[in-house]
C-alpha cells in the first residue's frame, strides 16, 4: 500500500545555524511499502539537543524523544512493525541495520548504520538533504524509515508525558542495568537534570536503599522534584561539602554506585572518587577528552570499575513506558513545560536552564 496525507505539506522547524531554527514547509511523498509516517503528537527536547542546538552542523530538524500516531503505513511496514494505522506509539532514536554483530545484541544503539558521526542516519540528528529530509519530531509529521524500530504507548496518558520514555529508560540502563542498583546500595548522583532524576528514580524503584542527588545553587528547583522521585537526600555542593555527610549516611561505608550525568570535569570525578567504597562503580554519561587532576591512583587502591554509558536498550524503554502508565501523577514532576513549532530555540534554553522558567524536561507539540 501507498498513500498521501491529504494536504501534502507540512511544517517543521529547521535548526539551520548554531542556536537558529526557522519554520520550513515539507512536500510529502508517497510512502513506500516498508515505511511509515508519523503525526507527531509531542516531542521531547533532551539535554543532548543542547549541544546539537549550539553546533556547526548540517541543516536538520532536531527532536528525537518522539511520540506520536502512525498516520501512513506501508504493508510491509505494518507486518514488519505489529502496529496499525491510528496506533500510538514512541519512536526509538536508532535506525540499528538489524544484522551486524551489535544489532545481534542489546546493544543495538551502538550499530554504526544509525552513527551520524560514522554516515549512518539518526532521528533528530539527520539532515535535510538525506533523503527524504524530515528526520526530526520538531515537525508536524516525521518519515518512519524501513528501520525504525518502535514501541506501541498507552492512550490513556498524555503525549507529553509519554516524551519521558526515552530518558527515562536511560535512568534505567544506566542505574540498574549497567549500574546494577538494588536493596541494600547507596547510589549518588550527580547532576539533577531530566538524566539525573531519571537516573535518582529508577535507583530507587530497583530498591536502593539510600539515593542522594547532588546539584548547584540554580538547581534548586530540579533538587526538590529529585526528593518527589525518590531521593532520600539532596544536596547543593556549592555550599555543603557532601562527603561527610555520604559518610555519616553510610556509616563510614561510602557508596556503591556514583553516576556522573552533570560535568564529567576533574572537580566531579575527584569527588565521586572519594565517596565510593572499596569495588564500587563510577558510570560515565558525560565526560571530555584530556581531563587532568583525577586520582586515579586512588581508584585503583580502591580497585573501582569505571564505565561510560550511553542511551538505552529496547527493555529498559519498555519499563519507562510501563512506569509512566503506573506512576504519572510522581513522574509529571519532571515535565515542566511545552512549546509550540515556533519556540524550538527558546524551548532548549529553557532545557538548558537558561531562561526564567524553572524548566527540566520540556516538549515541543507542533499542532499547538
Ligand atoms: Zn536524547
Ligand atoms: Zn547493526
Amino acid at each position: 500500500m501507498t498513500s498521501k496525507v491529504s494536504s501534502n505539506v507540512f511544517r517543521a522547524s529547521v535548526t539551520y545555524e548554531p542556536f537558529r531554527s526557522e519554520i520550513r514547509e515539507f512536500q510529502l511523498p508517497e510512502i513506500a511499502d516498508d515505511a511509515g509516517l508519523l503525526r507527531i503528537e509531542a516531542a521531547g527536547v533532551c539535554g543532548s539537543d543542547i549541544g546539537a542546538h549550539a553546533e556547526v552542523a548540517p541543516e536538520r530538524i532536531l527532536g528525537h524523544e518522539n511520540v506520536g500516531v502512525i498516520e501512513v503505513l506501508g504493508s510491509k511496514a505494518a507486518v514488519r512493525w505489529g502496529v496499525e494505522v491510528r496506533d500510538r506509539v514512541v519512536v526509538e532514536e536508532y535506525l540499528p541495520c538489524g544484522h551486524c554483530d551489535i544489532c545481534q545484541t542489546t546493544d543495538f544503539r551502538f550499530c554504526k548504520e544509525s552513527d551520524p558521526t560514522a554516515g549512518g542516519v539518526r532521528y533528530g540528528s539527520t539532515g535535510i538533504t538525506v533523503n527524504p529530509g524530515y528526520w526530526g519530531g520538531f515537525a508536524e509529521f516525521m518519515y518512519l524509515h524501513p528501520r525504525t524500530v518502535l514501541h506501541k504507548a498507552p492512550r490513556d496518558v498524555s503525549p507529553e508525558l509519554l516524551t519521558m520514555a526515552l530518558p527515562l529508560g536511560n535512568g534505567y540502563e544506566w542505574a540498574v542495568v549497567e549500574g546494577g542498583s538494588r536493596p541494600g546500595q547507596t547510589v549518588i548522583v550527580f547532576g539533577p537534570g531530566q538524566q539525573g532524576l531519571a537516573c535518582v528514580y529508577a535507583a530507587k524503584k530497583a530498591g536502593a536503599e539510600s539515593v542522594i542527588l547532588l546539584g548547584v545553587g540554580k538547581d534548586s528547583h530540579r533538587l526538590k522534584v529529585g526528593r518527589l522521585l525518590g531521593a532520600d537526600i539532596v544536596l547543593d555542593i556549592e555550599s555543603v561539602d557532601p562527603l561527610p555527610i555520604i559518610k555519616e549516611m553510610t556509616g563510614g561505608k561510602l557508596a556503591d554506585l556514583v553516576i556522573d550525568t552533570a560535568r564529567g570535569d576533574a572537580a566531579t570525578l575527584s569527588s565521586a572518587i572519594l565517596m565510593l567504597k572499596q569495588r564500587g562503580s563510577l558510570l560515565l554519561a558525560t565526560a571530555k577528552n584530556n581531563v587532568s587532576g583525577i586520582p586515579l591512583g586512588d581508584a585503583q587502591w580502591k580497585t573501582l570499575s569505571l564505565r561510560g554509558v550511553r542511551g538505552h536498550s529496547y527493555a529498559a524503554v519498555e519499563w519507562a513506558i510501563g512506569q509512566i502508565g503506573k506512576d504519572r501523577d510522581v513522574l509529571a514532576n519532571i515535565v515542566t513545560q511545552s512549546f509550540g513549532l515556533n519556540d524550538v530555540d527558546l524551548a532548549i534554553r529553557a532545557t538548558a536552564n537558561e531562561t526564567e522558567h524553572q524548566s527540566i524536561h520540556v516538549s515541543i507539540l507542533p499542532w499547538q
